[in-house]
């Protein structure tokens, strides 16, 4: 399996750092070949420019994309969504033709997204640590619901591009980690890695599937009625 590791953090003796490396080693141990796309080091331009194509920077990244069978987005959670680093490499990567802006629209399909597109075929799972406790993120936390908080990054930009989308892989309350947590985590984030191309992706609903109303793109009255938010995305609930 090819892996590409999206990374975004500033210093490479971080706790994102010593679990990045952690994952390069572990996967290549397995007998998987390894990108990472280290954006602090890469001094990744963030901003999209008016009327930008994508220049040399960007088709690499690009063709790193198609090469990965998965990608991993690993950042620290920084005000509740990734650092402007990673936001800047989705915007200028994501290029229209490429991320969005494919496929024909019709009665019946309304372009290749969620659920089809470029990287159609292809796995991805984010990698996320927080400075808040697990309970902040939980149903009635009050930093609300991490899958919520981290929906607009799963539905809206990995499974737009047509990416099945794993469960995060999680790590809480950063600061009390010591060698014996961060033990554990790596534990925990080998059989993750270990299992990337079995687990079971969250079951987004694909747009182009029959659920939705074309050209409203609204999930049809008789499923999920009344219901509202974004759970109704999810075809298991
Ligand atoms: P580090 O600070 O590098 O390390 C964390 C701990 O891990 C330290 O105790 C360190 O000793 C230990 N450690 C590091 N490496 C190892 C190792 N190899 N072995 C054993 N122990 C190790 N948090 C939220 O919950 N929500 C937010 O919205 C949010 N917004 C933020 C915004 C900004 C701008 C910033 C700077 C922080 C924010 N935070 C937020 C906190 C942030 O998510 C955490 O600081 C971050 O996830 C910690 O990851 P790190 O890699 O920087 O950890």
């Amino acid at each position: 399996m090819n892996v590409l590791i999206v990374y975004a953090h500033p210093d490479s003796r971080s706790l994102n750092g010593a679990l990045k490396d952690y994952a390069v080693a572990h996967l290549q141990a397995a007998g998987h070949a390894v990108q990472v796309s280290d954006l602090y080091a890469m001094e990744w331009k963030t901003t999209l420019e008016a009327n930008e194509t994508p220049g040399p920077d960007v088709q690499r990244e690009q063709e790193k994309l198609l090469w990965a069978d998965t990608v991993i987005f690993q950042f620290p959670l920084w005000w509740f969504t990734m650092p402007a680093i990673m936001k800047g490499w989705v915007d200028r990567v994501y290029s229209y033709g490429f991320g969005y802006g494919i496929g024909e629209h019709s009665d019946q399909r309304w372009g290749d997204r969620y659920g089809d597109g470029t990287l159609a075929g292809k796995r991805a799972m984010l990698m996320v640590t927080t400075g808040g406790w697990e309970p902040h993120y939980s149903a009635r936390g009050i930093n609300g619901p991490i899958e919520q908080l981290l929906f607009p990054i799963h539905h809206g930009i990995l499974y737009y591009s047509g990416m099945q989308v794993l469960p995060p892989f999680l790590i809480y309350r950063t600061s009390r980690v010591d060698q014996a947590r961060f033990a554990d985590a790596c534990e925990e984030l080998g059989r993750r890695l270990d299992t990337l191309q079995a687990a079971a992706p969250i079951p987004f609903r694909r747009q182009n599937d029959g659920d939705y109303e074309i050209p409203a793109l609204t999930l049809k009255e008789h499923i999920a009625p009344g219901a509202t938010g974004m759970e109704i995305h999810l075809a298991e609930q």
